[in-house]
């Protein structure tokens, strides 16, 4: 079989544990027979971050900027516990942070929908995509706690010029205090990640908060996203989508009651909660797939799941374990196809896009891990093991592109 020649390279993150596992199966049984990639690798294993002081994860980061399109398998995060597990010189920080933030990107979550695996939400029959704004509000905050009567004061001290106070409470008793902020720069680029993601992906883009409430700061975030908006509208009516604001209790309504099929941009808070409620919505973590955008258009793919402890665990003893490898197939289609669209090189989309449809048709047939099974509908007998699964995936591939 001749393989399709990817023409520019693509950035390849190795990881940890059972995620790593079945990365080395999919690119053995899934990528390498059919496409002929200059792989840029750098290896996030939690030893290799260990020996060269964390200097590879800014490498792996450097890589994607200059190569434009990244592919990552879940990584540790070390903890107290895996500092002794695995004898680290230090805590290291989150790989996805670091990576993050050198590209000051946007993570999109996107799950993967299969005919038989219907969602806990009847009517969603297309993708809710969640993209999280990731600086400040509440993760960035300062608190306090009252201890007793007082007054508390909001007060800016300008580089230039008079001292602004303003009054928060008067406090007659005890109670507490919290000071968020936000950036202009960061909630722009947000903006623009998402902009940039609707229309790659030819999605409605949605954007709720509280200005009814929060005149001020909620009414910031709106200003800056409809600033933004208005700047492409031409492209929106190309495409053939809509942006809407919504009052953020709204938008939940909404989106519950919708179909799906929209990108749902999230102030931090409601990011973090949202993506949780939409992914357990959708099924397993094993379908969710996540891509960190940056605003000047930089991609890295992943799947939303960590590094599946427990089952590598088993591996390790020897026994059969059944790990769902589908949303770390989807970052490797994902990436091949935006590299293929970046290159303009449809036969690297068209192979892509073959993959995805053989492991969809593959869960559709009964085949399927042990995740999926008790959400199935019509229910199936019996699961298919981690490597059964993807040998299933390979075969019929091979019969689609061979036959
Ligand atoms: P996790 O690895 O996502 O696994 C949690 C549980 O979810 C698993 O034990 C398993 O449940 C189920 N699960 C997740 N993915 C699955 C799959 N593909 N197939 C079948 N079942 C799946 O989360 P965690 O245990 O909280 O984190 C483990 C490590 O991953 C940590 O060190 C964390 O730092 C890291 N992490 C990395 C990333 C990343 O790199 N993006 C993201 C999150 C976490 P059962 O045990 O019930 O089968
Ligand atoms: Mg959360």
């Amino acid at each position: 079989m001749k393989k399709v020649k990817v023409k520019n390279p693509v950035v390849e993150i190795d990881g940890d544990e059972m995620a790593r596992v079945i990365w080395h199966m999919i690119k053995e049984k899934l990528i390498n027979p059919f496409f002929d990639i200059d792989i840029r690798y750098y290896d996030l294993g939690i030893k290799k971050r260990d020996e060269t002081e964390d200097r590879i994860t800014v490498d792996a980061a450097m890589a994607i900027k200059e190569i434009g399109v990244g592919v990552k398998c879940a990584t540790i995060t070390p903890n107290a516990d895996r500092v002794r597990e695995y004898n680290l010189k230090e805590q290291w920080k989150s790989p996805n942070g670091t990576i993050r933030s050198i590209l000051d990107g946007t993570v999109f979550r996107k799950p993967i929908i299969i005919k038989n695996i219907p969602p806990a939400v009847r009517n969603w029959k297309r993708p809710i995509i969640i993209g999280r704004h990731a600086y400040g509000d509440i993760y960035k905050s300062t608190e306090y706690i009252v201890e007793g009567p007082g007054r508390a004061e909001l007060v800016f001290t300008p580089e230039k010029g008079e001292k602004v106070v303003i009054e928060m409470h008067n406090f007659k008793g005890k109670g507490v205090i919290m000071g968020i902020h936000n950036l202009e720069e960061s909630i722009r680029n947000f903006a623009l990640s998402c902009i940039n993601y609707a229309l790659s992906e030819r999605v409605d883009l949605w954007f709720g908060a509280k200005d009814t409430i929060s005149k001020k700061y909620h009414g910031f975030f709106r200003d800056i996203f409809s600033d933004e908006v208005e700047k492409v509208s031409h492209k929106f009516k190309e495409r053939g989508i809509n942006y809407r604001y919504l009052l953020i209790d709204d938008a939940v309504a909404q989106v519950i009651k919708s179909e799906g099929g929209m990108l749902w941009a999230c102030m931090n808070y409601d990011g973090d909660v949202m993506s949780d409620m939409v992914a357990s919505g959708f099924g397993s973590l094993g379908l969710m797939t996540s891509v960190l955008v940056s605003p000047d258009g930089k991609y890295e793919f992943e799947a939303a799941h960590g590094t599946i402890v427990r089952h590598y665990r088993e591996y390790l003893k020897g026994r059969p374990t059944s790990t769902n490898s589908i949303a770390s197939i989807f970052a490797w289609t994902g990436a091949l196809k935006k590299r293929g669209e970046l290159d303009n090189t449809v036969e690297v989309v068209r192979l892509a896009s073959e993959i995805e449809k053989a492991v969809i048709e593959t869960v559709e047939d009964g085949i399927m891990t042990k995740d999926l099974v008790p959400l199935a509908s019509p229910p199936v007998k019996g699961y298919a093991l981690t490597e059964e699964f993807i040998d299933a995936v390979a075969s019929r591939i091979k019969k689609t592109i061979g036959g």
